[in-house]
């Protein structure tokens, strides 16, 4: 199958008219620079057309709570506990269904890869399903049925707080132990060994939810699977108080000294950081995940972005709570929250934005070999409309700076995700993705 592309972001990072990207199976099989006219029979994608979106940081089923946790005043441990409501609703089928239409939505916004970060395992009584990997099997249906490549960040999660034990809801969450946790996660992973869309990875959810001495368990589980290894960290100044108060280390520096940062690492939020937390995270090379949207709805801050990347960590960003599901949106915060914080403008480039929702992403998903528009690459294409009422005058050499400051979401027409066409002229291949989640979000809250 062939692509001519309109104009094209290819590596270095310049954007080039009349691009022929042909496609064999599931790769790029050639790329050709300023072809004037598309070829017979080849598909034409207008406007600017970048990699597929790596999202790497999503809980599917937040999205059931969005515009719901804006009414009235509330904090994070608020917003906590409408999200546990909805937890305790979810069952496989339910799950599937509300899982199935978000990821049709984050493919809609450009998105051809996502981290599903998942602890949500077990029935509301806390006692595992007949297959204890239910509810990840339906992840990982549901993004396959959406057209997505996933990446199950199956996450271990131990405690409520550090020192206490699960209650209510969270019961759904624990394996009892890591030792528990690995052994299920192993099954999981098993039964995903031949699907190159489908990667199982580890997740430590967070200090708070693992102690240390379990932490080098699910370590170790990634180290022997050669899988990413994602945490949420230093979200919230209390988590960071509490990890100093009991165990005399920074959030940072407990998962250094538990083997847990490195190249297959990735820190979810950094959002409070010392001097020191940069450079452990950085001098190991740990990917730092972004969620700009969800940590100003959730008034968690402003994570150092520039200073990490500058001293060797890989940005990345995720949708997280799904408060929005923007890729622009999250990667123009990064610089626009900088701006805001220091009275200065120009942290980041476009073009280097880009490149946090396209190889970083993949790179932290366990898929080196995507976001890039190179031969051998997956072939993952984002076609982004440069008429729209809010893109139309873009000029091709600020394309990208149109792209990245000023589309939406509604503005990617066309996605091709793993060689498969799954979003053409706006609309995704399952159809009516606003009724679906209409539909799996209203059948929650009856
Ligand atoms: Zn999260």
């Amino acid at each position: 199958m062939d692509y001519w592309c309109e104009l094209a972001w290819l590596p270095p990072g310049e954007v080039v008219s009349g691009v022929l990207v042909t496609v064999d199976g599931s790769r790029i099989s050639a790329i050709t620079p300023e072809t004037a006219d598309p070829p017979p029979g080849a598909v034409v994608l207008r406007g600017l057309t970048t990699p597929g979106f790596a999202n790497t940081h999503s809980h599917a089923f937040h999205r059931a709570l969005r515009g719901r946790t804006q009414a009235d005043r509330g904090t994070f441990w608020t917003w906590r506990e409408q999200m546990y409501g909805v937890a305790a609703r979810l069952d496989p089928d339910s799950y599937l269904a509300l899982a199935r239409a978000t990821f049709a939505e984050m493919a809609l916004a450009g998105v051809t890869c996502v981290g599903e970060f998942h602890y949500l395992h077990h029935a509301a009584d806390g006692k595992p399903y007949d297959d204890p990997n239910v509810m990840g099997h339906a992840l990982i249906t549901a993004a396959r049925e959406a057209g997505l490549r996933i990446t199950l960040l199956d996450a271990c999660y131990l405690t409520g707080g550090i020192g206490t034990a699960l209650v209510g809801t969270q019961r759904q969450f624990g394996d009892g132990d890591a030792v528990r946790w690995a052994a299920r996660a192993e099954d999981l992973a098993k039964a995903y060994r031949k699907t190159p869309e489908v990667e199982v990875g580890a997740a430590i959810h967070s200090v708070r939810a693992v102690p240390p001495e379990q932490m080098t368990v699910v370590v170790e589980f990634a180290h022997q699977q050669a899988s990413p290894v994602h945490a949420h960290v230093s979200e919230q100044r209390r988590e960071n108080e509490a990890c100093v108060e009991a165990y005399s280390a920074t959030p940072v520096q407990l998962l250094h000294d538990r083997g847990a940062l490195g190249p297959r690492a990735t820190a979810v939020h950094a959002t409070h950081l010392s001097n020191v937390d940069i450079a452990l995270l950085s001098g190991s090379t740990t990917h730092v995940c972004m969620c700009p949207t969800t940590e100003r709805d959730l008034a968690d801050g402003i994570g150092p972005a520039r200073a990490l990347l500058d001293a060797g960590s890989p940005v990345t960003i995720g949708t997280d709570s799904q408060a929005v599901i923007d890729v622009f949106e999250e990667l123009r915060a990064i610089e626009l929250d900088e701006r805001l914080a220091t009275g200065k403008r120009g942290h980041w480039q476009a073009r280097e934005l880009l490149n946090v929702a396209t190889a970083a992403g993949h790179a932290s998903l366990g898929f080196p070999d995507a976001g890039f528009l190179v031969p051998g690459a997956w072939a993952d294409l984002v076609s982004i409309r440069l008429d729209s009422v809010r893109t139309a005058g873009a000029s091709k050499p600020t394309a990208v700076e149109s792209a990245v400051f000023a589309a939406s979401a509604a503005d990617v027409h066309s996605v091709v995700s793993g060689g498969r066409r799954i979003v053409a002229e706006g609309r995704h291949m399952l159809g009516d993705v606003g009724g679906m989640l209409a539909d799996s979000i209203g059948a929650l809250h009856e």
